[in-house]
């Protein structure tokens, strides 16, 4: 029953605890989406809790220099609201995070989503308590509530990664991660800079730092793959037209294989003349971005040999845009195929490389040894460096989770039940832990997607249930264990097909020390999943469980 006056826990007469209807823990693109939902169109009471002092989530934390959405800007963004769509005016091709970060703060302010959202606050424990079916939630702010549902809004690269190179603390000049980026930016001008990282945020940042330091230093450990951006402004015409055709197109990326509008060629790539293959890839890197992936073969991500021929391609175009041929040799990826890791979209990265202030130091075959106060040493030498960014990645997709002392029936801790990999049915909720959701949990396309589309579907999926457990007076969900074992075997299945498994990626954990190895997200394509769970909906929620209050006198209590 929806209440949110405060209340006294039976157990802790001392403790004011607040009584919610859910609680859901994030304010970036999918915590807003689901505070709307929850509070505005089905009335429920809703605290949302946020660790960075606004909303924005990964957008609010990765303010380094040059980042920005690898999906185009029309579609990097909601689709709920018709009015939103039409009046938002993106400026560049690709949303950069300024404009990003404006875009989530218009729609908090358009919508009043701050309201019940406590910032700088985050998450510490959740616990189910069987006697009630609620959460006892609990905050590093002393905040106690209890919550029939929790739903983790969490992000899926929000635990940022500095790794323990020796010494790390003793380094005299100032050092970043890219995922907790000062707030007032960084002045490199005149400074001599070590990036550590070649990833989507070292490939972002490292052609800005370049142009605004005295020297750049980067050390790389895998070489990538990228294909350009082709950034720039966007055509007003052209968004006239996606203006014009926006249900269409979002129909379409909801039913694709990344969330993209675009339209995926089913041809492979070895079913054409060597001549034409050249010239399909040539059109798709100039005109940049995801499409050279997405619409040009059906069988890159699949066939080694279809692959080979994508990966050939990039390769050379490496070999012709670095002018010293042994940095361009450096620069060329031989030991992984192109989107076993994920794919990289640059402006000027290879080009960069040109610069005669720009250093590759390739710490592959001469790897780092320690952090020294001056710099960084390498088995080749030192580097003496003012600054070092850390563009070194996340603990990706449980990290989160794991920092939180998550605990379901029997006080079982979802960090242990975990610990052997992430186990989800439909990355959308885990066995043994009732009335908890997870946007975009593992298990699902997410990081594989185009986010705001995953996003969307989830808020929807998952609002769509909890309207049903209102109708039919249920008041516990949870997934069935053999219903999630099959889930996963799923995904590791259809992995299996795909060259995900041949790279050492944040994917798989294999960026973590210690962290299983196990393919996290879904990779069937979210057409696909958004079928398989309209399918597990229409069925009345086939592989969940869903009963009433057994515990009403207690429940009462609380609510
Ligand atoms: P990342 O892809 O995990 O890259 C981390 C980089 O740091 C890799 O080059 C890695 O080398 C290196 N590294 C990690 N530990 C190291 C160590 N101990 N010594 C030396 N090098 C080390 O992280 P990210 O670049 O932050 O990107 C993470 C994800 O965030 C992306 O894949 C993407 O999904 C998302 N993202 C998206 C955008 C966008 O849309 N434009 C921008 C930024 C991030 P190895 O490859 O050898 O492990």
């Amino acid at each position: 029953m929806p209440s949110s006056a405060a209340t006294t826990d039976v157990d802790r007469p001392d403790v004011d605890v607040r009584v919610v209807d859910a609680v859901v823990i994030g304010a970036g693109f999918a915590g807003l989406y689901m505070n709307r939902r929850l509070r505005d169109e089905m009335g429920m009471t809703v605290q949302v809790f946020e660790a960075g002092d606004d909303v924005g989530g990964t957008w609010y934390w990765n303010r380094y220099p040059g980042a920005r959405c690898d999906s185009e800007s029309y579609i990097y963004c909601y689709s709920f609201d018709k009015d939103l769509m039409q009046e938002w005016e993106w400026s560049g091709k690709y949303p950069e995070q300024p404009e990003i970060l404006r875009y989530l703060n218009h729609v908090a302010d358009r919508f009043d989503l701050r309201r019940n959202i406590a910032f700088q606050t985050r998450v510490t424990a959740a616990h189910y308590d069987e006697r009630t079916d609620r959460w006892d939630v609990e905050t590093d702010q002393g905040d106690k509530v209890s919550a029939k549902f929790v739903v983790t809004a969490v992000g899926c690269l929000s635990s940022g990664q500095i790794p323990n190179i020796p010494g790390r603390d003793t380094f005299r000049g100032d050092s970043y991660h890219t995922g907790a980026w000062p707030h007032d930016g960084v002045d490199f001008t005149g400074k001599r800079v070590g990036v550590i990282g070649t990833g989507s945020s070292g490939v972002q940042s490292i052609p800005v730092i370049a142009s605004q330091a005295g020297h750049t230093y980067v050390f790389q450990r895998t070489p990538q793959y990228a294909v350009p951006a082709r950034h720039g402004t966007v055509d007003k015409a052209f968004l006239d037209n996606v203006k014009k055709n926006y249900d269409d197109l979002y129909e379409q990326a909801r039913w694709s294989l990344g969330g993209q509008p675009y339209t995926l060629k089913d041809r492979s790539a070895l079913s054409v003349s060597d001549e034409e293959r050249q010239a399909i890839y040539e059109a798709a890197w100039q005109e940049g971005g995801f499409k050279f992936i997405l619409s040009t073969f059906n069988d890159i991500g699949a066939d080694r040999r279809a692959n080979d021929t994508a990966s050939e391609f990039i390769r050379a175009k490496i070999r012709e845009m670095v002018k010293d041929p042994e940095v361009a040799e450096k620069l060329v990826p031989v030991d992984h195929p192109f989107t076993s890791k994920r794919a990289l979209i640059d402006t000027n990265y290879f080009d960069t490389y040109n610069r005669n202030n720009v250093t590759l130091v390739d710490i592959r075959h001469a790897p780092i040894q320690e952090i020294t106060p001056a710099g960084i040493r390498t088995e080749d030498g030192e580097y003496e460096l003012d600054i070092i960014v850390f563009a070194t990645g996340f603990d990706a997709m449980t990290g989160t989770f794991n920092r939180i002392d998550i605990q379901g029936r029997d006080g079982e801790k979802l960090k242990e039940k975990w610990a052997h990999g992430p186990q989800t049915y439909l990355g959308v909720a885990t066995a043994g832990f009732p009335n908890l959701f997870m946007i975009t949990g593992p298990g699902s396309p997410s990081v594989l997607s185009n986010m705001p589309v995953s996003i969307e579907q989830h808020v929807e999926w998952i609002s769509g249930v909890i309207e049903h457990m209102r109708e039919h007076d249920l008041d516990v969900i949870e997934a069935d264990a053999g219903a999630e074992r099959d889930w996963v075997a799923h995904v590791n299945d259809i992995a299996e097909q795909t060259m995900f498994m041949l790279a050492d990626s944040w994917y798989l954990g294999a960026n973590i020390p210690g962290k299983p190895r196990v393919f996290m997200p879904y990779p069937g394509g979210v057409g696909p999943y958004r079928q398989k769970c309209n399918e597990v909906a229409e069925a009345g929620y086939v592989g969940f469980t869903l009963s009433a209050d057994q515990t009403a006198g207690a429940a009462s209590s609380a609510s």
